[in-house]
């Protein structure tokens, strides 16, 4: 059944968000203690290479990288397990640099580009920025470059962070509207117990992996515990709770074991490797519910026919050319109704002009938009992924 699924996934999967942890390109093989590994050039390498040949599959990949920290450490020579807000803020900054110098080096040797996005609590939550992250992601993956995220750590302080990278992984891939979320781990999945513990009688552990995980349920998530290692931010608690996030926007997740550097090949191979969340259904997605039901629309687009004939029969985005009216004031952004020529509503969506400008471009073919507009032109008033027909 799993296997099926997987298959399944794959088949339909175009966009792809990878997250790799701390413990995974530490540099294990150092054979230092974890506090005092730095990044591992070897596995950044090895990475690039599966990466460059998933994206020759015709996948886009988003990474989201953890690692500042722990490099800027390393680099710092500091060795104490507690550092304070502001010393890890600086190991961040310095970490950041290097970690992206050391992408960039090796993606660049597979002929792949790279692009740094550093994300903080208030662009998930504010709707601008967040539009704003989605249109720069979509222009990276249109140009065929892969976006590296990571928190931006040396500007938040604890109270007001995402906190880890988990979290961050699963909101980028609502965000970004993937398909499958990657999780790599240094552990095989989750499993009915911890594996590290051994049977008292046998001496060997009893714990088995759990290949397919249908609903994140309590008991679920107490079998996931806390984590143990130190350089890892959340462990499998965390991954549970992302997976549990991502499932209920219908996105499928799968934990790895990234350590093992096959295991990333084997999951676009279809094997079946780790633990995949998945509950099997495409449910609408949260994020079109709330703009179709949540937000309050602040204004209507009322357009002709021909535009709505491309967005309900062709599933196209709205061009300012089909727009013919603009009633109520709002922001780039903001919610709007859209209404078709009898002023029946059909649509709900987010704008990319606000009503001023709108009002101007109303009916203009997208190239004289273009040059009334100048640098804050976008193609479509309405982005197809940010409509919802009713
Ligand atoms: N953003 C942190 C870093 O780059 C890591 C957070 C995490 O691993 O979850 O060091």
């Amino acid at each position: 059944m799993s296997r099926e699924l997987r298959k399944d996934i794959l088949k339909r999967a175009k966009r792809v968000v990878i997250k790799v942890g701390s413990g995974v390109i530490s540099d294990h093989e150092s054979g230092k203690v974890p506090l005092e590994r730095g990044l591992s050039l070897k596995r950044i390498r090895s990475y690039a290479k599966r990466i460059k040949a998933i994206a020759d599959a015709g996948y886009e990949v988003i990474l989201v990288s953890s690692g500042a920290i722990m490099a800027g450490r390393e680099r710092l020579n500091l060795k104490r397990p507690n550092l304070d807000i502001p010393e890890k803020q600086a190991c961040a900054a310095i970490g950041q640099s290097f970690l992206m110098r050391s992408y960039e080096q090796y993606f660049e040797k597979q002929g792949l580009k790279v692009a740094q996005i550093l994300l903080g609590h208030d662009d998930l939550e504010n709707r601008k920025r967040y539009l704003n992250i989605r249109h720069t992601l979509e222009a990276l993956l249109d140009h065929g470059v892969i976006p590296i995220v990571n928190e931006n750590d040396s500007v938040t302080v604890d109270e007001i962070k995402i906190g880890d990278n988990d979290t961050l992984s699963a909101n980028v891939a609502c965000m970004a509207e993937a398909h499958l979320l990657i999780l790599l781990s240094d552990v095989d999945g989750l499993f009915t117990s911890d594996p590290a513990k051994a049977n008292s009688r046998s001496g060997a552990s009893s714990a088995e992996l759990i290949s397919h995980v249908d609903r994140v349920t309590s008991a679920i998530e107490k079998l996931a515990g806390k984590s143990k290692n130190p350089l890892a931010v959340g462990g499998m608690f965390t991954k549970v709770l992302a997976a549990k996030k991502t499932m209920s926007f219908g996105i499928p997740t799968l934990i790895i074991n990234g350590l093992k550097g096959e295991n990333l090949k084997k999951v676009f191979n279809g094997t079946q490797v780790g633990t995949l969340f998945w509950s099997g259904e495409a449910k609408i997605k949260d994020r079109k519910h709330w703009i179709a039901h949540t937000l309050k629309p602040a204004g209507s687009i009322k357009i002709d026919a021909g535009a709505r004939k491309a967005l309900v029969e062709r599933g196209k985005s709205l061009l300012a050319a089909g727009v013919v009216k603009v009633d109520g004031k709002f922001e780039f952004g903001g919610a709007v109704r859209i209404l078709d020529e009898k002023g029946k509503e059909i649509a709900r969506g987010l704008v990319n002009y606000n009503s001023r400008d709108l009002d101007q471009i109303k009916g203009m073919k997208t190239a004289a938009v273009r040059s009334l507009v100048g640098p804050n032109f976008y193609d479509e008033v309405i982005h197809r992924d940010d409509l919802v027909l009713l």
